[in-house]
């Protein structure tokens, strides 16, 4: 089988490790925990990094330490991962959701600006598969609107906007350490942001609200979501051979683009927009309307050949959840269910081998 993803290990991950186990620090309380915030707010141009578990966890932490109440809105994509709406129903704020470009697949920026409204304090970009969402008037339109921007880049760390990180124009902005993220602990996250007050609320809060002055008592509802130093330790050492994963997925990328190119049926990811270059996180394709299977369809037929695929997200407005809390009733985004239904990603690990992209193109070409 020729998998999506497989992690690579070929920097300082092991000395790293055997760090943390020789010198005997391994909770949150060790220094690689310093060093990867560090390395990441410095990436970014920032003040602050705060480690969490994972990257849900940071867009829970994110959004409650704006303080946002019961009616506030809060714009965001309908065609995204869970947590970005979980993270909004956890404060008590009001989600408001936009389609999908059928370009760049990300989130409708023109949607996001006829959305705002008095009530809107907060906007989530989030930055999808390859291409960051073409954010500078959605940006300059917060700013002048005391609007929150949290910028989710969970797939797109490394990536830039015009020649500046994506993470560097939010408030907050969020990222995965997951195994398929571009730098990995297997699981974990990171908040960055440039504000002491809400960096410091982003500490507290993924850290059970102990208070300095008085430790067992609490004045709100925090999480422990502490990474650890042995997490710490791999991602740090991920962290120093980023370039060179974000150059390997270009390279996987690049070759996927020569051969799949003369199949009609499919459209491939867009290699550049006119504010940055795709980083191909992973490579997605998407099935034209006028084929008469859908992705579940074609990942079933790629199994066949022994290759495994993976379904593009499912609209946060058609989850049974979503029924079940009485929301998004009626709503429909043409885009975002097309991606959902005909959109799929193949095999783009930064380990994979040249044999084996044509391999993948050869099923390709024999399913479409
Ligand atoms: C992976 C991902 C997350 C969640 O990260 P976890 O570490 O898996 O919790 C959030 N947003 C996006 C866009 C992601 O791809």
């Amino acid at each position: 089988m020729i998998r999506v993803h497989t992690p690579q290990f070929s920097g300082n991950e092991k000395k790293y490790l055997a760090q943390c186990i020789d010198e005997g620090w391994i909770s949150s309380e060790g220094p690689f925990v310093k060093r990867l915030e560090q390395a990441f707010a410095a990436h970014h141009h920032v003040a602050h990094g705060i480690a969490v578990t994972n990257g849900s966890a940071a867009l829970d932490i994110a959004l409650k330490a704006l303080e946002l109440k019961a009616g506030d809105e809060v714009i965001l994509p309908t065609f995204t991962i869970i947590s970005c709406l979980l993270a909004v129903l956890r404060c008590g704020a009001t989600p408001v959701l936009v389609d999908s470009d059928p370009f760049t697949w990300n989130m409708s920026v023109e949607e996001v600006l006829s959305k705002i409204t008095g009530k809107t304090r907060a906007i989530m970009l989030v930055h999808l598969y390859g291409l960051p969402v073409d954010m500078q008037r959605v940006v300059d339109r917060a700013r002048a609107t005391n609007i929150a921007i949290i910028e989710d880049c969970a797939q797109l760390m490394g990536q830039c906007y015009h020649s500046s990180p994506v993470g560097s124009f939010g408030t907050v902005a969020t990222f995965s350490l997951y195994a398929n993220k571009n730098v990995t602990s297997g699981e974990g996250g990171m908040i960055v942001c440039d504000n002491t007050v809400i960096a410091e609320r982003c500490r507290s809060l993924r850290n059970l609200c102990f208070q300095a002055s008085r430790r067992f008592v609490h004045e709100e509802i925090g999480w422990n979501a502490r990474l650890s130093n042995l997490q710490a330790a791999v991602a740090l050492a991920q962290y120093e051979k980023l370039g060179e994963t974000l150059e390997a997925k270009r390279r996987v990328a690049a070759l996927y683009n020569n051969l799949l190119a003369d199949i009609p049926a499919i459209q491939l990811p867009l290699p550049r927009a006119d504010y940055s270059e795709n980083l191909y996180w992973i490579y997605g394709i998407v099935i034209n309307d006028d084929v008469s299977f859908d992705a579940a369809e074609a990942i079933q037929r790629l199994s066949a050949h022994k290759i495994e695929a993976r379904p593009f997200f499912w609209c946060m407005h058609e989850q049974p959840l979503a029924r079940k809390l009485g929301l998004f009733h009626e709503l429909s985004f043409p885009h975002a269910e097309k991606l959902a239904r005909r959109g799929l990603y193949i095999p783009s690990g930064v380990g994979l081998l040249n044999d084996q992209i044509h391999e993948v193109s050869k099923a390709l070409h024999a399913i479409f």
